[in-house]
């Protein structure tokens, strides 16, 4: 009999690909990081019954529709704001994330580019390579304090609660802001609810884990950034449509916030010309958050394991539409 087709659309090790070999004849992009060109995921997609798809691929409606076959997509990344999960949901589709086992990796990046940013670490290692380091001085190079600061979580999720944990060795103040209220953990990490609004005027470190959702989108406006505390820093790691680049641009220039810690990007890949990237008081990594070989591996074990799942007629271990049946 004629194995289902699965498509993949990286290159991922043929060690994590294993366990879908004897389910399926597995086509892998050849492009290595480059990502599939839209008409060849399309067709590709309209002959799988499965796909292994990263967070830039756009599985959009017209895709789905034309992908009979198709019972699970298994996006390796914990968002799926890539994908039209109403169109799979309506078309019987699993749509598969990879949540929880990138939370602590995730976590440390963005403390990471909190401390970063903070502390002038990237501007520093600049500063010695390009060898303009000869004198020393009581205010060279001086950054601002993150023990003891008032730490504001918007989007107090998975992610979230791993920054509060951090924070805590810092002996931070945290607050957060979610839709919902979190008593149990407000409990067992210490942190405060508060509106948008008030975490805003009251951080001095404003940490971004919001998914990209209708509501969500250009959340951090001029508003938003109008209301930051002049020496806040604003770290990004959710999503980069949730932030008006532009309208950050103009508050880091007008001096109404200080600083900015960004892994995510309204375009991606950034352009290098971009005029944030060109601040001194910006850090900005290519969308690492949960680049550690670890969890990376993790994350590709797990996608894969949704769709052996799905083949072997159960449900997928990390799904999002629960609507859908076997
Ligand atoms: P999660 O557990 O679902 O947490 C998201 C939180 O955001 C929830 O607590 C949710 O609470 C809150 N939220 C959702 N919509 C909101 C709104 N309109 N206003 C206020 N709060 C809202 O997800 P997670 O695993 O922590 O991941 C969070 C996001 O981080 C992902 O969706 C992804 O976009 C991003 N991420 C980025 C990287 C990276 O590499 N940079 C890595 C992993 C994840 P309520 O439902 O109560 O509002």
């Amino acid at each position: 009999m004629k194995k289902p087709y699965v498509y993949i659309t990286r290159n991922i090790p043929e060690e994590v690909i294993a366990p879908l070999k004897t389910l399926a004849e597995i086509n892998v992009w050849e492009g290595g990081n480059k990502k599939v060109p839209a008409d060849i995921l399309k067709r590709e997609a309209a002959k799988s019954i499965a796909l292994f798809t990263t967070l830039d691929d756009n599985i959009n409606k017209s895709l789905i529709e034309n992908s009979p076959n198709l019972k699970v997509i298994a996006n390796m990344a914990v968002g799926y704001d890539n994908i039209d999960v109403s169109a799979a949901t309506k078309h019987g589709v699993f749509i598969c994330n990879t949540p929880g086992i990138l939370s602590d990796t995730t976590a440390d990046l963005a403390f990471a580019l909190l401390m970063s940013t903070a502390r002038r670490i990237v501007e520093g290692n600049q500063f010695i390579k390009e060898g303009y380091w000869k004198d020393w001085g009581p205010l060279l190079m001086v950054g601002r304090d993150i023990h003891h600061k008032t730490l504001g979580i918007v989007g107090m999720g998975r992610i979230g609660e791993k920054v509060a944990k951090r924070a805590a060795g810092f002996d931070m103040q945290v607050l957060y802001h979610n839709r919902s209220r979190k008593e149990e953990v407000e409990e067992t990490l210490n942190v405060t609810y508060c509106t948008f609004e008030e975490l805003l005027e009251k951080s001095d470190f404003v940490v971004n884990l919001l998914p990209l959702t209708e509501e969500t989108k250009n959340k951090f406006d001029s508003t938003a950034f109008s209301k930051m505390k002049n020496e806040a820093i604003f770290i990004n790691v959710g999503r980069g449509l949730t932030v008006e680049e532009d309208d950050l641009l103009d508050a880091l220039n007008k001096g109404e916030i200080a600083g900015a810690g960004l892994d995510v990007f309204r375009q991606e890949p950034i352009s290098n010309q971009h005029p944030l990237i060109n601040l001194d008081q910006v850090v900005a990594v290519p969308h690492i958050g949960s680049a550690s070989i670890d969890t990376r591996y993790a994350m590709m074990r797990l996608a894969v394991q949704n769709i052996v799942n799905v083949l072997q007629g159960k449900y997928p271990e990390a799904y999002v539409n629960k609507d859908v049946t076997i």
